[in-house]
C-alpha cells in the first residue's frame, strides 16, 4: 500500500480502488446486522431534517432505490470503482424498461417533507468523487435517456486540487452540468475516514503527504473542513444550494453527523444499498455501489422494489410510427419550441391518470391528455438545446405499463425562429 501511495499521479485512482475495498468491508458488515432490529441509533429523530406538517397528499407507500457509480470506462481495470459506458447504459434502459422512474434527489427529498408525490418505484442516480468521464461519458447517456441526477463531489478531488488529477472532473465542466440542472452535492474535501482517531492523509505545507492520525482540536479543524468546508466551497464557486452529504466510504458516527446537520445538510447518505421508503431516516440513506464485477447488486436492488406489477415484462413497447407522433420519428424541425403530440389509441384503453411524457432535457414535462381524442400534448415553452430530441411517453393501459419513444431533429439555429402559437397550458 505504502508503494501504491508512491505513485502519486494515480494516486486519485487508487486511493479509490482501495478506499473501495474498505466499501466492501463495511457492506458486508453492515449487511449482516441489516437483517436485525434496528439499533438505538437509528431510532433517534431526525431532528433537523422531520417536517411538523406531514401533508397527506404524497404516496407514503412509494419506495426509492438510489444507485451510486464512479468511473465510465471501456477497460475496466479497477472493477470495484469502474463499470463500462455499455454495461452502465444497459442498467439505464433496464430501469426503464421495468418502469422503475428516475427522479431527481430533490424530489426524493421534497417527497420525504412530505411535499412532493413521487411515482410508486423510483431510483436515483448518483456519481461519486468528480472522474471527467462522468461528463464525457455518463452524461450523455443520462440525456439521452431524460435521467436526472445528482454528482457528488470531494473538492480537492476536482482537477487543480491536491487530489485531482488528468482524469478528474473540472470546475468548468461542473458549472456546465449545474446550468443543464444537474445536481451537484457535497462528497467531503480529502475524501477519508472522517471519525476522530483514524489514520488520515494530510498534505502539509509544500505539498508534502503525511499519515497521520487526528484528536482533539486539530482533529475538529480537520473535520470541520472536511463536512462543512466542502459544503461552503461548493456553494461559492458553483452559487449552489448544498443539502446532500454523501459520506466517505460511508464511515461516520454520531459527531460527523450533528456537524452535517448543524451545518445544514438535510441528508447523509451511505453505501449500505436499501430501498428507501418514506420513514427512512435521512441521515442514513442507503445507496448501492454498482460495481463492474458485481452485477448482482443492481439485479438486487431492481428486484426489491421491482416486483409488485410483474417486474420485466411490465412495460409493452410500442412503436412510435403507431401513435402518429408529431414531430414525427425521425423529422427535423426548425423550432427549438416544438408542439409534441400522439396518439395514444393504438396502446387501447388509456388509464386518464397515467399518461406522462419525458422529453429529453427537460424531464417529465406537464403533458396534457385528452381522453376522448386519446391525444397526449405538449408545448415545449423552454428552448430544446440539443440538436436531437428523444420524447418517451408511457401511460397504463388494462394494469399494464405501455411505452413509446421516438427522437427528432431540430434544425441548428433554428433556436431564434419560432412561428408556432404558444396555446396557453392548462393550470
Ligand atoms: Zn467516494
Amino acid at each position: 500500500m505504502i508503494i501504491r501511495f508512491a505513485i502519486l499521479p494515480l494516486f486519485l485512482a487508487l486511493n479509490l480502488s482501495m478506499c473501495k475495498k474498505e466499501e466492501n468491508v463495511s457492506q458486508s458488515s453492515q449487511k449482516a446486522s441489516a437483517s436485525s432490529p434496528a439499533p438505538a441509533v437509528v431510532a433517534t429523530p431526525v431532528a433537523a431534517a422531520s417536517p411538523k406538517i406531514i401533508k397527506p397528499v404524497v404516496d407514503q407507500t412509494a419506495q426509492v432505490i438510489i444507485f451510486c457509480y464512479h468511473r465510465l470506462v471501456d477497460k475496466v481495470r479497477y472493477p470495484g470503482t469502474e463499470i463500462t459506458p455499455a454495461a452502465f447504459e444497459a442498467q439505464m434502459k433496464e430501469l426503464k424498461d421495468r418502469g422503475i422512474t428516475v427522479i431527481p434527489m430533490q424530489d426524493l427529498l421534497a417527497w420525504k417533507r412530505g411535499e412532493k408525490s413521487i411515482p410508486p418505484r423510483c431510483a436515483v442516480v448518483s456519481f461519486d468523487d468528480g472522474w471527467k468521464s462522468q461528463y464525457e461519458v455518463a452524461w450523455p447517456i443520462m440525456k439521452k435517456y431524460g435521467y436526472p441526477f445528482t454528482m457528488f463531489i470531494y473538492t480537492e478531488g476536482v482537477r487543480g486540487g491536491s487530489l485531482g488529477g488528468g482524469e478528474a472532473i473540472t470546475w468548468e465542466q461542473l458549472a456546465d452540468m449545474r446550468d443543464n440542472g444537474v445536481d451537484i452535492e457535497a462528497h467531503s474535501a480529502t475524501h477519508q475516514d472522517l471519525r476522530e482517531g483514524h489514520t488520515i492523509m494530510v498534505v502539509n505545507p509544500g505539498g508534502k503527504r503525511a499519515r497521520t492520525k487526528l484528536t482533539g482540536p486539530q482533529y475538529e479543524q480537520w473535520v470541520q473542513n472536511e463536512v462543512v468546508g466542502c459544503k461552503q466551497l461548493l456553494e461559492q464557486r458553483l452559487g449552489i444550494k448544498v443539502n446532500c452529504f454523501a459520506v466517505p466510504f460511508g464511515n461516520y458516527n454520531e459527531h460527523v453527523k450533528e456537524l452535517a446537520r448543524n451545518s445544514g445538510y438535510e441528508a447523509m447518505f451511505t453505501v449500505y444499498g436499501q430501498p428507501i421508503t418514506f420513514t427512512s431516516p435521512l441521515d442514513s440513506i442507503g445507496r448501492y455501489a454498482i460495481e463492474a464485477n458485481k452485477p448482482k447488486v443492481f439485479d438486487d436492488a431492481v428486484k426489491m422494489i421491482g416486483t409488485s406489477t410483474g417486474g420485466a415484462t411490465a412495460v409493452a413497447e410500442v412503436g412510435a410510427k403507431d401513435l402518429a407522433t408529431q414531430p414525427a420519428d425521425g423529422e427535423t424541425v426548425r423550432t427549438a419550441l416544438p408542439l409534441i403530440k400522439a396518439n395514444l389509441n393504438a396502446l387501447g384503453q388509456i388509464e386518464p391518470g397515467s399518461v406522462q411524457m419525458r422529453v429529453s432535457g427537460l424531464g417529465v414535462v406537464p403533458a396534457s391528455f385528452d381522453p376522448k381524442s386519446g391525444t397526449v400534448s405538449y408545448q415545449v415553452t423552454q428552448k430544446l438545446h440539443e440538436k436531437s430530441c428523444s420524447v418517451i411517453i408511457s401511460a397504463k393501459s388494462q394494469g399494464k405499463k405501455v411505452e413509446a419513444h421516438w427522437t427528432f431533429g431540430i434544425e441548428e439555429g433554428a433556436a431564434g425562429g419560432t412561428t408556432l402559437p404558444v396555446p396557453t397550458p392548462k393550470k
